[in-house]
């Protein structure tokens, strides 16, 4: 096991690790900003290293600072918790090079699964089902009609190196195609230096679910069920459950079954979650995050496994501490993201938070780094905690989350809770009937 890992990571997410570290009996170091000085997981952590000013590409992106910061603490791994660094090969290769664990995958996985055209190859090699399309990139106009022909419209063309909903333009017709393959062209080019697209079959109603998987290290894989993530705000999840209300148990094992095997055929290290479209009882896959996911907690409430310590004890050489059949789904679990931001507007609401109250009581979970006082900088995402509800079903739990709501108290500055209040109300949402595009549907209708 490892003497002294290093979190290379901010607010919720590098407390959440720190937890699981002190929980195992590991030494903590924490990295932050000159901005984060007072952020709490630097005051919990065991040592920490100041690596640079507030811009994130001159301190939390900084790899020369963050290896640095290992050699004078003597960490011996480091967690990059999501985002930053996490999904960055170079990043994993180089701390091998410096006999510094990385918890996670190899860089080669990384960088598999970091080129969409790579990523949909291997799934389908690997038996994994993909969104009928190119098979590979496309650059003449005339081979993207045939194909858009073949598949039928709508299509959709998706940057290769793509990112964070950037890079996609959706064609409805032969006409709309030459243009949408240029933009989408030049855009990649410009936002990613790389300006290869895909084309895809655009799917019209489709709900996002999301399979966690984990290689133990030793060539097995398991999955951990699916969350559904289908409430976005420009492909940007919002709200989260375990299971999906739209599958059967039969789907939930069959797909999970699939994405088990693959993994353990990839020969695949640490957490993973693999994403598709789901329509018509039909999976498509989209992308594989090979990294922990901000909504981890949802699928930690139902089976009651603490994912952070899987990913140390597999990084350690250790293996998983479960088997396929000891990971059992009990109950029904909700995430909601709390953010910095005004709800209607979602600009962002930096400042000063004057009172902090979180909810507690039987199946209520709140992840958040900050505390009454605490100063919001400006320069980073605005999450600022998650609230995680869990229940016997689904019913319990919108009644939990609905009280849990009401109890939360963030004052100072504006927050996406509001919103929450909404939702929970919403005949739909009771319902579970929604897919990707119902939050903007219901956003646009109550402007
Ligand atoms: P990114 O890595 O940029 O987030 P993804 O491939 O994960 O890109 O897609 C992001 C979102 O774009 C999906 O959650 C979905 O809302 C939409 N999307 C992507 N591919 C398709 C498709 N074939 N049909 C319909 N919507 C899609």
């Amino acid at each position: 096991m490892f003497q002294k890992i290093l979190i290379a990571n901010r607010g919720e997410i590098a407390l959440r690790v720190l937890r699981a570290c002190k929980e195992l009996g590991i030494q903590t170091v924490v990295v932050h900003s000159t901005a984060d000085a007072d952020a709490m997981h630097v005051r919990l952590a065991d040592e920490s290293v100041c690596i640079g000013p507030p811009p994130s590409r001159d301190s939390y992106l900084n790899i020369h600072q963050i290896v640095a910061a290992c050699e004078i603490t003597g960490a011996d791994a480091v967690h990059p918790g999501y985002g930053f660094l996490s999904e960055n090969a170079k990043f994993a290769d180089i701390l091998a090079a410096h006999n510094i664990t990385f918890i996670g995958p190899s860089g080669d996985h990384i960088r598999i699964m970091g080129d969409k055209i790579e990523a949909k190859r291997t799934a389908k090699r690997l038996g994994i089902p993909v969104v009928p399309g190119s098979d590979g990139a496309v650059t003449e106009e005339k081979e993207a009609k045939r194909i858009a022909a073949e598949i039928g419209y709508p299509v959709i063309i998706k940057a290769s190196a793509g990112g964070g909903g950037r890079g996609m333009k959706v064609a409805h017709t032969e006409a709309d195609l030459e243009i949408a393959l240029q933009t989408a062209r030049s855009e990649a080019g410009a936002a990613f230096g790389d300006d290869a697209v895909y084309i895809e079959k655009y799917l019209q109603k489709p709900r996002h679910i999301e399979v966690q998987v984990f290689g133990d290290g030793f060539g097995r894989g398991v999955h951990f069920g699916e969350r559904d993530c289908s409430l976005q705000r420009r492909h940007q999840k919002v709200w989260e459950e375990a299971n999906s209300p739209a599958l059967n148990a039969e789907e939930r094992s069959r797909i999970g079954g699939i994405c088990a095997k693959a993994i353990a055929d990839l020969g695949y290290s640490g957490a993973g979650t693999i994403e598709f479209l789901y329509e018509n009882g039909e999976f498509y896959f989209i992308e594989m995050n090979t990294r922990l996911q901000v909504e981890h907690p949802v699928t930690e409430a139902i089976t009651g496994i603490d994912l952070v310590h899987e990913q140390i004890r597999v990084a350690s050489g250790g293996g998983l501490s479960v088997k396929q059949e000891d990971i059992k789904f009990n109950g029904h679990a909700i995430e909601c993201r709390i953010n910095a931001e005004d709800p209607r507007t979602f600009t962002p609401s930096p400042g000063t938070i004057t009172h902090f109250h979180t909810p507690g009581g039987l199946g209520i979970r709140v992840d958040s780094g900050v505390y009454s006082g605490y100063k919001i900088p400006p320069y980073y995402d605005s999450l600022i905690g998650k609230l995680i509800v869990h229940g016997r079903n689904r019913v319990e739990c919108m009644m939990r989350l609905r009280r849990a709501l009401d109890e939360f108290v963030v004052d100072g500055i504006k927050t996406t809770l509001p919103l929450f209040r909404d939702l929970v109300g919403n005949a739909d949402i009771a319902n579970g009937d929604y897919d990707i595009h119902w939050l903007e549907k219901y956003l646009a209708k109550e402007e």
